[in-house]
């Protein structure tokens, strides 16, 4: 069994970028990173963000606003933030407050502004392999994880865990993609799969993305498959300060020995994730001025 580094190959991707940044001319790539409240999770991924733009050469601008804000305000900031020709791309961190429609604010973004590829039209490009688009960062990291562990999706059984519309569904689309890398027969499962358990045993290419911990076991496993593990569950251990520790969807211990190559929890997808993010970026300011010559 060999473990997928996700930081190693974050690591690399990151001092690519940083390459690529240092050699453009003119102003440098600028993300908006828009925080609404206080919530602690929200506020350490939006610092890794600034902190990773920073080390890439990327300009950061961190946006706070209270969770008090109304919907139509925060539409007038992403407005804003679309019609100003220094932002190169937007985030709206989530999870968003109660009273705000998250998959609104993110169709609020303009498309060709949305690195973090949640808009309808860049779910739409993945679908016709429209490469002009942004592809979500989770999926894409996931992507490039296996891109660069060697991993080569033609001919495989792929099953995706899960299908929700920032991991499952567009991770699915790209594997079958018509292109190097992918080719994959995909079988996405879902709450409602009967026989999910037979189905995961018959994949050569795993991915676990639903969010409950330790689901995968090893008797689903197939000898030899590839597993993609990325879940990130919170479950309780007393004997650490925090008082919980962080497992995938899969059962790691009793899995890794099964397979020819599994991603960790954490230090697998997760780091890829932020990543894609920045690169997205770089795209997008690249993009922008293609548009304005
Ligand atoms: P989500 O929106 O809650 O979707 C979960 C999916 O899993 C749904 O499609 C659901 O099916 C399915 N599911 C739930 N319980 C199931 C079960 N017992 N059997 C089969 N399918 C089941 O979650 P998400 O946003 O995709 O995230 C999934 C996991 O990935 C979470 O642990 C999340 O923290 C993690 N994540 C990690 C990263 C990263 O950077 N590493 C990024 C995003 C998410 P239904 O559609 O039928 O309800």
């Amino acid at each position: 069994m060999s473990l997928i580094d996700g930081n190693k190959i974050a690591a690399e991707l990151i001092a690519e970028l940083k390459a690529e940044v240092a050699a453009l001319p003119g102003r440098k790539p600028c993300i908006a990173l828009v925080r609404v409240g206080d919530d602690p999770a929200s506020v350490s991924y939006v610092t890794k963000k600034e902190k990773t733009s920073a080390e890439i050469g990327l300009t950061s601008r961190v946006i706070l606003r209270p969770v008090s804000i109304t919907q139509a305000e925060l539409f007038a900031l992403l407005d804003d933030l679309n019609a100003d020709p220094s932002v190169d791309g937007i985030l709206v961190q989530s999870p968003l407050p109660k009273h705000i429609d998250e998959v609104a604010t993110f169709r609020r973004v303009s498309p060709d502004k949305d690195v973090d590829g949640f808009h309808t039209i860049n779910l739409g490009k993945v679908a016709q392999e429209d490469e002009t688009g942004f592809v979500a960062c989770t999926p894409a990291g996931i992507m490039e994880l296996l891109a660069r562990s060697g991993t080569d999706l033609k001919g495989k059984h792929v099953v995706v865990l899960g299908r929700s519309l920032i991991v499952g569904k567009p991770v699915a689309l790209l594997a079958l993609q018509k292109k190097a890398g992918a080719n994959g027969t995909v079988t996405i499962c879902h709450s409602q799969t009967t026989n999910l358990a037979a189905i995961v045993r018959l994949a050569d290419v795993l991915i676990a993305a639903i969010g409950r911990p330790e689901f995968v076991t090893a008797d689903m496993i197939k000898p030899g498959a590839v597993v993609i593990d990325v879940g990130i569950n919170r479950v309780p251990d007393m004997s650490r300060k925090s008082g919980y520790r962080l497992v995938g969807d899969v059962a790691f211990p009793s899995v890794s020995p099964l397979c020819s190559k599994i991603t960790p929890v954490p230090g697998g997808v997760g780091p890829m994730t932020v990543a894609m993010l920045m690169k997205n970026t770089v795209k997008a300011h690249r993009l922008s001025a293609l548009r304005s010559t």
